[in-house]
């Protein structure tokens, strides 16, 4: 029975992914490794070409030797997703990737340059069962959950395309990452987290990427929260509440009428105490739907006194949406309300628009 307050998530019964190496954990990696008549030493140099070095040529691994090669490439390094479509705009540093899984199905993932740093946008799940009527993935419904190197494997596309000089602006690497794409990353906790340590853990483990520029972002599955807090590591959280109020929220995030707004906010300042780190609040500024000044107020309100940020979107109207964004004066309105209370809050910039690839508008599946 599942604990009480505990979400049941049924995920759809659909054949499961084949093995890869970034679902493996180290000590799984040299058991793989022994039984393929290998000693096990053999599995840190395996995971310094694909983690290290970013090689995803099996047959150019001249530490291995060369008739295991093909055994190797075929048992443990499946193709798990294929680039059936990639596009980009902002003059090649935006750009989106539909990758085609193993079982057909598309999911969609963002790499977004800025002078400084280069973020990436990655799916957590095909589809998503959260609902969220604004939200493009929501209208699918779930497909189903992402496995862990299904969810690795989008990051290391991209940190290979840097790496190769294949994105516009040249050699680079992937700072941050955010689990904004498509999918509840907290509906599938246990690939994303066994995903975030393989992305974190140093080389020859994993790729080294620092948890500090990761972020996981939620409708606000309380006990995930809370779990997520305890798991030691310096993530930011972010929240997406998008509605100060129960009555509204119950409508643009459905799963709120399980977890209620003061119960969400509760694990989310859990989490900023835990964890030292401030938590994200993402507001999808809807016109004439959650930007009164109103609701500014009651927001600033809630978060008064936290160690909070509060990401404004302006809304990406989705294909048939009745909703559109809010007006620039009531923009404007609303951050001066929030940093009237004291809470800092940031209108954030919506690359990728033009592609389809801005916050909610991942939607291969409907394509
Ligand atoms: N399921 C997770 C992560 C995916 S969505 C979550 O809900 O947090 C990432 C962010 O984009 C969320 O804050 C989501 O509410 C927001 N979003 C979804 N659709 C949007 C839209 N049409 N316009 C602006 N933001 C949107």
């Amino acid at each position: 029975m599942p604990a009480p307050g505990e979400l049941i998530m049924v995920e759809p019964k659909r054949p499961k992914p084949p093995i890869h190496w970034s679902d493996l954990s180290v000590e799984e990696r040299k058991a793989r490794v022994i039984d393929l008549g290998l000693p096990g030493f053999r599995a840190d140099q395996i995971s310094r070409q694909w983690y290290g070095r970013l090689s995803d040529k099996p047959e150019t691994w001249t530490d291995i030797p060369a008739e295991l090669r093909g055994e190797l490439q075929a048992t443990l390094f499946p193709e798990l997703m294929s680039s059936i479509k990639s596009l980009d705009c902002d003059n090649g540093t935006t750009v989106k990737q539909v990758w085609k899984l193993f079982d057909g199905v598309l999911v969609e993932s963002v790499l977004m340059r800025y002078p400084e740093r280069v973020t990436m946008c990655i799916s957590s799940q095909a589809g998503c069962g959260m609902n969220c009527p604004f939200c493009a993935t929501g209208q699918g419904g779930l497909t189903r959950n992402l496995s862990t190197a299904e969810i690795v494997e989008q990051v290391l596309a991209g940190a290979r395309d840097l790496a190769n000089g294949k994105i516009a602006g040249g050699v680079g690497r992937v700072n941050n990452l955010v689990f904004m794409g498509m999918g509840e990353p907290m509906a599938n906790y246990n690939n994303v987290m066994n995903a975030i340590r393989r992305l974190t853990d140093d080389p020859p483990a994993g790729l080294g990427m620092s948890a500090r520029g990761i972020t996981v972002s939620t409708v606000g599955l309380v006990p995930r929260i809370r779990q997520l807090a305890e798991e030691g590591l310096p993530l930011t959280l972010a929240i997406s509440l998008h509605a100060p109020d129960d009555e509204l929220r119950d409508t643009l995030v459905p799963i709120n009428t399980r977890f209620k707004v003061s119960e969400v906010l509760d694990a989310a300042w859990y989490y900023a105490e835990t964890t030292g780190r401030r938590v994200s609040i993402e507001y999808a500024l809807i016109k004439d739907i959650n930007d009164q000044g109103w609701r500014a107020d009651l927001l600033g309100e809630l978060l008064a006194g936290h160690l909070v940020h509060v990401n404004l979107i302006p809304l990406n109207p989705t294909p048939g949406s009745k909703w559109t964004a809010s007006r620039p004066e009531d923009e404007r309105e609303f951050v001066r309300r929030l940093r009237n209370h004291g809470v800092p809050a940031t209108v954030r910039d919506t690359r990728g628009r033009e592609i389809d690839g801005a916050c909610g508008q991942l939607a291969a599946s409907a394509k």
